[in-house]
């Protein structure tokens, strides 16, 4: 987790993804939904180099995760050195999220959230081709369009647990 070192910095220089509004690692193959881990070592490996494939770009015009935050715990302004509170990292011009904010909905609520996982246009299942199609107009001239095609098409949409359960046989 993050308890020896930051998990997303180092994840974003080996090229697994890129940074998001929601603070946290988009990739290509699964968007937000990752849980990272790191090991150290010593060995003689080589290195691999950050990727960009729109995130950034697409994160610009999107606001779906600030919009959706029932705590509006996700800032909708540009990137800044700003800080919420203590917990956030100091020094680097990045979107931050009030993580304080959001784990106190957390604890209020005895669960989890994750509601800004749900809502991201990146969280999809990239073995379809028509989401990787979006994937490639999200790193476009037509990310409006692919944002506009997202929010109509209803992804992102909380599904009832009855539906979700039938969509998985
Ligand atoms: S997990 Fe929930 S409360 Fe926390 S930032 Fe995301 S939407 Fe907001
Ligand atoms: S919901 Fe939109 S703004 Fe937020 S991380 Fe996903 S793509 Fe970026």
């Amino acid at each position: 987790m993050n308890d020896s070192a930051l998990a997303v910095p180092y994840a974003i220089k080996a090229g697994l993804g890129e940074y998001s509004r929601l603070g946290l690692l988009i990739t290509k193959e699964y968007g937000p939904r990752v849980r990272l881990g790191k090991i150290f070592t010593d060995l003689p490996l080589a290195l691999d180099a950050p990727i960009r494939f729109g995130v950034k770009e697409f994160c610009e015009i999107c606001r779906r995760c600030t919009d959706a935050c029932p705590v509006k715990a996700i800032s909708g302004n540009e990137p800044t050195t700003e800080v919420y509170n203590e917990s956030n990292l100091r020094g680097v011009r990045k979107w931050s999220i009030d993580g304080e904010r959001c784990f106190d909905y957390w604890v209020k609520q005895n669960s989890d959230c994750s509601i800004c996982i749900r809502v991201c246009p990146y969280n999809k299942d990239f073995s379809h081709w028509w989401n990787r199609l979006g994937r490639w107009l999200a790193g476009t001239g037509l990310r409006r369009l692919m944002l506009w095609l997202d929010q109509r098409l209803g992804f992102g949409e909380r599904w009832q647990p009855r539906r979700w359960w039938a969509s998985s046989r």
